[in-house]
């Protein structure tokens, strides 16, 4: 388990970063909570003591998010106690727009400066690109000079942590290769049902935390974990709900979670996560639950990797790419075999028949 500490006053736990800064256990999700956020931020900080919020540019909640932090500051919370992450969205992916768009992103928010701000998808598309983006419409991405321009942020104090988000592992070794600021976190999908251990072990390996989001299994053509009968079996057997559980999960193997909702109850029931265990066997259980990847792959309804989504079609790019990845593999393998069975009765049938 990854390294903790318990806040004195809030008893809000929190995970410590590469560069000494701690980032909050919890946070708020905010995709999707649209003209909602500035409820669902507000009350998540003065109610329910939330002091992490994770938003981005393409959710296109900014103003809202920054109202709802300005609400919770207007009555006393401090900024130095909040965590804010951002992210930099594909058509900012060149060296030359990442400033501006940080800017326009403090701007939006309202704030000085953020305390994370990742890539948000290693892929650079073309100003107002299609969804999916149309041939010639995802342009070459120059990762290096983004993240040289990203580390001078941090110089400049206006961002305090840099990191990725939907990286691969490739990815991942690609930029840990010339960063001089290594990526203090990497956020991705995680959940029992996809569980990226891979990812995760890579990210221990090299000390960047890893945020994981859609804990609940994902708001889109994901699966529901809330209602899985395991979930639902341990969660009874703890007395608490299947959300507090599956968020327990991600905490206790040492991952932060960012779990969204704009319901007050649902906000609150979400925090109460810290002052209990899942028992080992429960965790081991929970962590065996079966993968995704068939689930994922009947659902699939585009070109490779283009699932088609209403807005956030990048959503789970990456993972769909490898979820298909591993049914074609074994596909291939199959027709391999097979190949070889043929030839193999060829050559009986040729020298001997
Ligand atoms: P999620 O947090 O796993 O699930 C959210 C859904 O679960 C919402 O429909 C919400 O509904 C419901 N919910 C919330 N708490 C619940 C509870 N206790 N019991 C039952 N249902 C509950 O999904 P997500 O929004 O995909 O992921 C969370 C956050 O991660 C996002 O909001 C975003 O900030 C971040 N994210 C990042 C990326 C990326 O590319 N980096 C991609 C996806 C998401 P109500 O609102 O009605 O409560």
């Amino acid at each position: 388990m990854a390294q903790s500490t318990l806040r004195a006053k809030e008893d809000v736990q929190t995970f410590d970063l590469l560069s000494g800064h701690k980032i909050p256990a919890v946070g708020l999700g905010t995709w999707r909570s649209g003209y909602e956020a500035t409820y669902s931020v507000t009350h998540a900080i003065i109610e329910a003591g939330y002091r992490h919020v994770d938003t981005a540019w393409e959710y296109g909640v900014h103003v809202e998010v920054g109202q709802g932090l300005k609400a919770a500051m207007d009555v006393g919370i401090e900024r130095k106690d909040l965590f804010v992450t951002s992210k930099l969205w594909c058509s900012d992916l060149s060296p030359e727009r990442v400033r501006l768009a940080l800017m326009n992103t403090l701007r939006e928010l309202k704030l000085d400066y953020l305390d994370l701000y990742l890539i948000h998808w290693p892929f650079r598309l073309k100003e107002g690109a299609s969804r999916p983006p149309k041939a010639g419409e995802v342009l070459d991405f120059d990762m290096e000079g983004v993240w040289r321009e990203m580390e001078k942020l941090v110089a400049q104090n206006l961002v305090r942590d840099i990191g990725v988000s939907n990286f691969t592992l490739k990815k991942l070794n690609k930029l840990t290769g010339f960063a001089q600021t290594m990526p203090s976190v990497c956020q991705m999908e995680m959940h029992p049902g996809w569980r990226n251990d891979k990812m995760l072990e890579a990210c221990k390996k090299n000390k960047i935390h890893v945020t994981a989001y859609s804990p609940f299994g994902s708001q889109e053509n994901g699966r529901d974990l809330i209602h899985d009968p395991t979930v639902e079996r341990i969660a009874k057997k703890l007395n608490k709900t299947p959300g507090q559980v599956l968020i327990r999960w991600a905490i206790q193997r040492g991952t932060s979670a960012i779990p969204k909702s704009t319901k007050l109850y649902r906000i609150k029931e979400n925090m109460l996560v810290f002052d209990w265990e899942i028992p080992e066997q429960d965790f081991n259980v929970l962590s065996s639950i079966s993968d995704q990847l068939l689930v994922q792959f009947a659902n699939f309804n585009g070109l490779p990797g283009m699932s088609i989504r209403s807005l956030g079609f990048f959503h789970h790019f990456t993972s769909n790419v490898i979820r298909i990845y591993k049914p074609y593999t074994v596909a291939r393998r199959i027709l391999t075999k097979l190949k070889w069975v043929l030839r193999g009765l060829r050559t009986f049938m040729n020298v001997y028949v």
